[in-house]
């Protein structure tokens, strides 16, 4: 951002004094540097067109002969139309322009001009708001549209755009490196932002737009790879040597083969954990793509090195099934596993805390409980958090530093869409299982309107009948509580009048005590109940294979993104499961939802649909999202961009001398006047 530049205020241009320099801070535009980098969000097209190819009600522009004088009627106060007729392209058309009568004595019967306007075909007439005598230079074919604010016209922010460029362009600076512009073919930062001001063609912009994307990535993607750089070389990172063999014993043993995705992650997680450097790694994976056991594979390796591990989820009913495959996994090898709830307590809670001190304990799962300042580790070299999403930030700290710097692993299934997986956790690395195990049956997902409910409730009786379970969510309502109750109470209500007994239903809501919870899930769990109806409470986790049918009321209140984690509660055993969405959703974007749903099992194809649909913004809740504002990129569009740019980045910082190297000197200027080097750390 040639330096210079930012310091250069806008009234050294010739005609800016103090009132439009305040005009143009309304904007945000203070230096020439702001001026240069305030790109137009969209371009008018003057592109003379054949008629035939405009659509109606598109902008055209077109050259012919004034064929009549120009008329001028006047209505209501200072308001005129201007009309006359035109020959352009072997057609008679029909030019109005409104509120210009000083063009009046522009047109001249006969001449030859330019006009640019809306164009309606039915009545071959141009609704026109430029004039020009004579053919318009090529040149002039787009023009910029820039964001205005107060007084400011889009001409004044032309016109000092321009001669801002003839006088400071110059001192525009090239910081990409010389590598990667040949490598991708990239166009100088001085002509990138010229040609995003004043392009010539269609070709030129995109050229510019290409340019500026990477660039902009890239500069980010620097930022984050430098973080990275000092979260992974934070000293006393523990090297955690686990023995292969033993290692390779235990995946062998396993009741089936891993995938190739759960093989390339474990990879991934070992090497993490192997080298000193400090693993500060997410683990993402579909529900049901058996995330799980690759946990238990790293919390294995460590405990063969002598390192306890911590597993942190975010409820008891998962804690306790966590411990549950966990202890069956990991006790035939000799590992001791333990489990830490608010609901183990004296005696018993002493013993455990005892052995976990002591180092008799390899493995320790739980919820928050596991964050009390009595419990202390032997030798902590392993957290993994399970669903972080429900954590915040400082609680997975407080666990982290519980151990020597131990590694950090975060699982979700909440798929976030890559492209903001780069950005939101830039400063981790990703790790991804993209596949489910072999022979997983397709959920089939039908979505229906309220007034099937009566058929939608036979079906769950047939599968009832069968033997299986069924799910029924209600939304929560986040302004109502008593509503959301509502709802699930109704239904539960409905259910218990057609049933009489036959089959029984419960009923589940956030305003039932823990332990009342905890009843229910283990009632449901247990087969006693047939059909749980419930609030939200039971999305994270929850694991009853025998349940095949999942139920959703309403299911335009929820994202896509939660509605596939509530599906994703079925589908786990071997019978074909089903989901039901019931809902009449009155927007269109409401109606897409429930067909993507209807079309796709993909979690990942999902959530691109869903930030598609809502934007990065609203992807994670505005507050947290720490998504930086790009002026030219569009992470959602450019994401292929924004991982070449990742992956330069970390070539740059990892790989590179790229402090010292002197062809990186204007690079490393640009991130030292962005404040990169010198901030403390990201969290
Ligand atoms: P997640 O935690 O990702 O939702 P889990 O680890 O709970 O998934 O795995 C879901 C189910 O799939 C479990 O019953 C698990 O035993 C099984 N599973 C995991 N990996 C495989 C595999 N490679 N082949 C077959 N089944 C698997
Ligand atoms: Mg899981």
């Amino acid at each position: 951002m040639a330096n210079n530049l930012n310091s250069l205020p806008l009234t050294t241009l010739k005609g800016i004094g103090e009132e439009m320099a305040k005009a143009f801070k309304e904007l945000g535009i203070e230096t020439i540097y702001d001026l240069l980098w305030n790109f137009p969000y969209r371009y008018e097209d003057y592109r003379m067109r054949d008629l035939t190819e405009v659509e109606n009600g598109e902008r055209i522009t077109v050259f012919g002969e004034v064929l009549t004088e120009p008329t001028v009627s006047y209505y209501g106060r200072k308001k005129s139309k201007l009309s006359f007729r035109l020959s352009a392209n072997g057609q008679v058309l029909k030019i109005d322009f409104f509120n210009q009568p000083y063009l009046k004595n522009k047109v001249e019967l006969n001449s030859e001009v330019t006009i640019s306007g809306k164009w309606d075909r039915n009545r071959a007439q141009i609704t026109a708001s430029k004039f020009h005598a004579g053919l318009k230079a090529q040149e002039e074919n787009f023009e910029g549209v820039y964001r205005l604010k107060g007084n400011l016209r889009n001409k004044t922010i032309l016109k000092y755009t321009k001669q801002a460029f003839e006088l400071y362009g110059n001192q525009i600076e090239e910081v990409i490196p010389e590598e990667f512009l040949q490598k991708y073919k990239l166009i100088s930062r001085v002509d990138a932002v010229k040609r995003l001001h004043f392009p010539k063609s269609e070709m030129e912009l995109k050229q510019a737009r290409r340019r500026m994307v990477y660039e902009e990535f890239l500069l980010f993607q620097m930022k984050m790879q430098f973080f990275r750089k000092i979260e992974r070389e934070r000293s006393g990172g523990v090297s955690i040597d686990y023995d292969v063999k033993e290692l390779r014993g235990y995946i062998d043993s396993l009741p089936f083969p891993l995938t190739n995705a759960q093989k390339r992650v474990v990879n991934e997680i070992s090497g993490d954990m192997k080298s000193h450097f400090h693993m500060n790694r997410l683990l993402q994976g579909d529900v049901g793509s058996g995330k799980t056991v690759v946990a238990s594979i790293a919390m294995f390796a460590a405990a063969t090195s002598g390192f306890q591990s911590a597993l942190m989820v975010p409820t008891e009913i998962l804690a306790e099934q966590h411990a549950d495959s966990l202890f069956e996994l990991l006790e035939p090898f000799g590992i001791t596993v333990g489990l830490l709830t608010s609901s183990v307590k004296g005696k018993k809670r002493r013993e455990l805390l005892a052995m976990l001190e002591a180092g008799e304990l390899d493995v320790l799962i739980g919820t928050h409980a596991l964050i009390q300042d009595d419990v202390v580790f032997k030798r902590l070299g392993l957290v993994i958090t399970d669903e972080q999403h429900r954590f915040g930030v400082n609680q997975r700290r407080f666990l982290r530093e519980k151990g020597e710097y131990p590694d950090v692993l975060f699982m979700t299934a909440t798929p976030i869409p890559r492209t903001l997986a780069i950005t939101a956790f830039g400063e981790m690395d990703v790790s991804i299982i993209d596949e489910l195990p072999a022979g997983r049956k397709e959920i089939e997902t039908f979505w229906v309107k309220h007034e099937m409910l009566d058929r939608v409730i036979s079906f769950m009786e047939k599968e009832i009948e069968q033997g299986r379970q069924v799910y029924v969510i209600c939304p929560l309502i986040e302004e109502s509580e008593k509503l959301d109750v509502q709802n699930a109470v109704d239904f539960y209500n409905i259910l218990l009048g057609k049933w009489k007994g036959k089959y029984t239903p419960g009923l589940m809501h956030g305003r039932l005590l823990p332990t009342e919870k905890e009843e229910l899930m283990r009632e449901f769990n247990d087969g006693k109940i047939d059909c749980l109806v419930s609030t939200t409470v039971v999305e994270v986790g929850v694991n009853v294979p025998n349940a095949t049918m999942m139920v959703i009321y309403d299911a335009d209140r929820f994202g896509l993104s939660q509605l596939h984690q509530l599906r994703g509660r079925v589908g786990r055993g071997s019978h074909q499961s089903y989901c039901i969405l019931i809902a009449d959703p009155k927007t269109e974007v409401g109606k897409e939802r429930m067909t993507i749903m209807t079309e796709t099992n993909d979690g990942f194809a999902l959530s691109e649909r869903d930030l598609e649909l809502r934007g990065p913004g609203d992807f994670f809740g505005k507050k947290q999202s720490g998504i930086p504002e790009f002026k030219v990129a569009d992470m959602v569009h450019d994401y292929r961009v924004l991982e070449l740019a990742r992956q330069d980045a970390a070539k740059l910082i990892f790989e590179e001398d790229f402090m010292n190297e002197p062809r990186y000197k204007q690079l490393r200027n640009l991130l030292e006047s962005l404040g990169v080097f010198s901030e403390e750390k990201l969290d």
